[in-house]
Parts: C-alpha cells; sequence; structure tokens
C-alpha cells in the first residue's frame, strides 16, 4: 500500500464513508432555513472514500509518529505517563460534550462540581488554600502564577523588580518573568545539584518578587533546603514559587504549601495523566495560599450556593488578576484529571510516586556503570546522565539519541538541564514494566558499545524511521506539512 499519499489523492468519486441519516425535510425546506449569502455554490472538496479507507489511512499514518500508545516515551520532565482510556471515556460523555460554554450556570451543575471537587482533590494534594483551574499549560500557569504575585506586590505598595531561577531551570521558567516585565536573575545550584539558602541569601533584595524553583528540580533532586530557603525567600518580603511540573515524584508524600511555598502550578496533563505533546492540549491550573487567593483569575466557582442551591461563577472579585483563557479552561482536561484522581484514589496517587521514583532509581542504576550520571544519588522520579565518555570516539549525545528511535525507543530529553554536558534526563514514569525498563537499558548500553566500536554506524542515524536526520533549523523555520515529494 502506498501510504505517502493523500487522502485526497485517494478520494474516488461517489464512495462513502458513512451515511448519514434522512433529515426527514425536503431539500427546499432546509435551504430556506440558510439564508442565500450564505449558501455555498460548488459542492466541498472533500475527500470521497470508505470507512475502511480512512481507517488504514489514518492508523497508517497514526503509527510513523512515536506515541504513548506504541512505545516507550521516556523523555524527562513531560512526564509521558500511560492515560488510561478510562479518562477518554469519561471526557466524552454527552452531558459534557454537548455542554455548550456559554450555557447559564444553573444547566451546568454537574460541570461546576466536576471542577469544584478537581480543585479540592489538588488542594489536599499540594497543601495550598485555593486553586484556578483556568490556566491551559504548565508555562501559562507560569504566566498565571507570576501576575499573581506581581499583584499581591502591587497590592503591598511596591512592585520590586527580579525573579531569582536557579541555573538548572526550565526554559518557561525565565520566559514566563520575562513575560511578566520582571528581570530574570540566575543562581547557581552546589554541588550536589540542589538550591541552598546562603547562594539565595546573597542574591536576593528588596527588589526580590521572588523565587522560582522546581522540585524536585530538573536533576531529579528534591530541594532538601527548601524550608531555610523559604525563610530566607520571606524574610526578603519575596514569595516562594514552585514549578509543579514535577509532581509526579511527591504525590501524597510532600504537600508543598506545607513546606514554604506560597504559589504553585500544576501540569494536570503531566502529573495527572492527560495526554499531551505536539503542543497541546495542556491544563496548567494554580494554587495559591490564602493570602493570594484575593488575586485569583476570574470567574472562580463559588462554594456559596445561590439562591436556587446552585453552584454559581464568581465574577465579582476586586482583586483579580483578569481572566486568564476563554470560558474556564481546558475542560475536557479536566474532566480527564478527575477520572484519573477518582480511579485511583489516594493510596493510588501515593503508588504513583512511589513506583515512579522506584522505577527511575531502578534505571539509573542499570545505566551508571555504563554512563557518566553526575548527580548519582538517590533521585526522584527523573535522573540525568551525561553522554560525555561516548564522545570521546566522536559521537555525540544527540547520536545516540537519533540511534535510539532505530529500536522503537523515543529519545529521552536532550541537552536539557543546561549545567549537565551531553545531557540525557531520563524519565521512565510509573506505568512502565521492568521488562521496558531493561530492555530500554539493554538497547542504550548497546548504543553506546556500537559508538566505540563503530561510531560512523551511530553518527548517521537514525535507518529505519519515515524520515533519516532533518535538518532541524530549517525544519522549524520553513515548516513542511505535505507529505508528497
Ligand atoms: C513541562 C515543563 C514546563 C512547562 O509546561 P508546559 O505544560 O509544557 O507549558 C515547565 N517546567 C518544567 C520543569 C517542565 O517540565
Amino acid at each position: 500500500m502506498n501510504d505517502k499519499i493523500l487522502i485526497y489523492e485517494k478520494s474516488v468519486p461517489g464512495r462513502v464513508g458513512t451515511p448519514l441519516p434522512k433529515t426527514g425535510r425536503g431539500e427546499s425546506e432546509i435551504l430556506n432555513l440558510i439564508p442565500e449569502k450564505h449558501r455555498r455554490r460548488d459542492d466541498a472538496a472533500l475527500p470521497e472514500a470508505t470507512e475502511g479507507e480512512v481507517m488504514r489511512h489514518f492508523i497508517a499514518l497514526s503509527v510513523k509518529n512515536h506515541h504513548i500508545d506504541k512505545g516507550f516515551y521516556p523523555l524527562g520532565s513531560c512526564t509521558m505517563k500511560y492515560n488510561p482510556k478510562l479518562n477518554d471515556a469519561a471526557a466524552s460523555l454527552p452531558g459534557f460534550i454537548n455542554q455548550h460554554p456559554l450555557a447559564p450556570c444553573r444547566t451546568a451543575s454537574g460541570s461546576l462540581q466536576i471542577m469544584l471537587e478537581l480543585e479540592e482533590y489538588l488542594k489536599e494534594i499540594s497543601g495550598f488554600a485555593a486553586v484556578s483551574l483556568q490556566p491551559v499549560a504548565g508555562a501559562h500557569g507560569e504566566f498565571t502564577g507570576l501576575l499573581i504575585i506581581r499583584a499581591y506586590h502591587k497590592d503591598k505598595g511596591k512592585l520590586r523588580k527580579k525573579v531569582l531561577i536557579p541555573d538548572s531551570a526550565h526554559g518557561t521558567n525565565p520566559a514566563s518573568v520575562t513575560m511578566v516585565g520582571y528581570e530574570a536573575v540566575q543562581i547557581k545550584s552546589n554541588a550536589m545539584g540542589i538550591i541552598t539558602p546562603e547562594a539565595v541569601a546573597a542574591a536576593i533584595d528588596d527588589d526580590t518578587a521572588a523565587l522560582m524553583i522546581t522540585n524536585p528540580n530538573t536533576l531529579g533532586l528534591f530541594e532538601s533546603d527548601i524550608e531555610k530557603v523559604a525563610e530566607v525567600v520571606h524574610k526578603a518580603g519575596a514569595l516562594l514559587y514552585m514549578d509543579g511540573a514535577n509532581l509526579n515524584a511527591q504525590l501524597g508524600v510532600v504537600q508543598p504549601g506545607k513546606i514554604g511555598f506560597d504559589v504553585l502550578h500544576f501540569n494536570l496533563h503531566k502529573t495527572f495523566s492527560t495526554p499531551h505533546g505536539g503542543g497541546g492540549p495542556g491544563a496548567g491550573g494554580v494554587a495559591v495560599t490564602d493570602k493570594l487567593a484575593p488575586f485569583l483569575p476570574v470567574p472562580v466557582i463559588s462554594r456559596k450556593i445561590d439562591e436556587n442551591n446552585r453552584l454559581f461563577l464568581d465574577y465579582d472579585r476586586p482583586k483579580t488578576i483578569g481572566r486568564m483563557h476563554s470560558f474556564y479552561g481546558n475542560f475536557a482536561n479536566i474532566v480527564r484529571a478527575y477520572a484519573y484522581i477518582r480511579s485511583l484514589g489516594a493510596r493510588g496517587l501515593k503508588r504513583v510516586s512511589e513506583n515512579a521514583v522506584l522505577n527511575a532509581n531502578y534505571l539509573r542504576v542499570l545505566l551508571h556503570d555504563e554512563f557518566e550520571v553526575p548527580y548519582d544519588n538517590i533521585c526522584m522520579h527523573e535522573f540525568v546522565l551525561s553522554c560525555d565518555r561516548q564522545k570521546k570516539s566522536g559521537v555525540k549525545g544527540l547520536d545516540i539519541a537519533k540511534r535510539l528511535l532505530d529500536y522503537g525507543f523515543h529519545a529521552p530529553t536532550i541537552y536539557f538541564p543546561l549545567i549537565v554536558h551531553e545531557a540525557f534526563m531520563i524519565e521512565p514514569t510509573e506505568t512502565e514494566s521492568r521488562e521496558t525498563l531493561e530492555s530500554f537499558a539493554s538497547t542504550l548500553i548497546a548504543i553506546s558499545k556500537e559508538a566505540e566500536k563503530d561510531p560512523e554506524t551511530v553518527k548517521h542515524a537514525p535507518y529505519n524511521t519515515p524520515v533519516r536526520r532533518l535538518d532541524e533549523v530549517k525544519a522549524a523555520r520553513e515548516l513542511d506539512v505535505c507529505y508528497k515529494h
């Protein structure tokens, strides 16, 4: 079968996929419903194919790409865990998909109830006083959280100018800081890969709005001095922001709101298993302490029941930063996260984190003889190794990552965090079996040995993928979405 042609080229006039039901009305009666000027003059240029042909076409396309339903996806920091199909079933219930976003609250009680309950679960998981589900990505949550911090300082009378960020931070952190109008100031991690209260004390002053920190950090290490760091931050009148992308390591174990953090963003699409990748869809709610709750985006779901005994959306919030997204965020993802939390329960969520940490440590130990692991301590849900040793034979981390694709594995995150040379950031997640971890580790070790004996082969990988090496800069700048060549 030629799988390189477009569905349009496979079209044969007269083929029908799914016949539409009869309307029971005459053509002219229907035409009269559409004003003359809005009527189509020509038939829409849609491909004509049978249901079977359509299925084969799209299944063939879907397997060209890597995805979590196809194979292991150890993309560090991104938490590419298996997404139970139960979540999709819940998000597709007719009551949800047929709900219009402009429906009045009195006809949307069920949806509001789901959102309110999810907020309650997230408050309990994170140890914070209030949650907004409106932001639709982690980075969007950062932006929201930082606007809240800015509004807080403004309310206190002094805006302040800068936000401190560790050198291991994700790139979205300084980007969000800049977008909010603050200056990002980098602070160095110590030899153990964590931030010390001393380093923070040396950088902080009364113009510092916040310290923004990922915990566990992007090296997969828990910030063990965080409570002392929080003291230093609060003493300077600043706030402590937690990038919660790595919350997968601490469900039911640590409540960030109880160890000194003031704001946190969730990546519901990472920690709470809603499918993501390729730019969306995401959900990046924020959690805040009591004193920051007045600044949350509107609307908030009011716990106060209205005169008809129903939940309602409250817009009457004088200190709010305003709206962050149309309607109420990415509602289908909110339902998915809700379904995930409900199906696992409190014990199940704790086991998620325990197994995520166990899997990461098992993999780290399987690999640490063959590869350098710069911070080779017990890690949380991910760890970072270095391909520096392999580089001696002229093979870069990038080449090894490409070679992995030939064996059906997605590559780990590479060259991040920036403080590790030739970094491979590996996050296996809790949903992978021991067999998968062992097979991945033995493949990676075999590639390392191949790099020594036959570096040229590794340097020109991949060989088995639909396309070979792309000019990545050109691919990003001059996107070619047409497959036909
Ligand atoms: C994924 C991630 C982000 C950004 O989240 P998005 O949902 O991709 O916008 C921020 N920080 C860290 C540490 C992350 O892993």
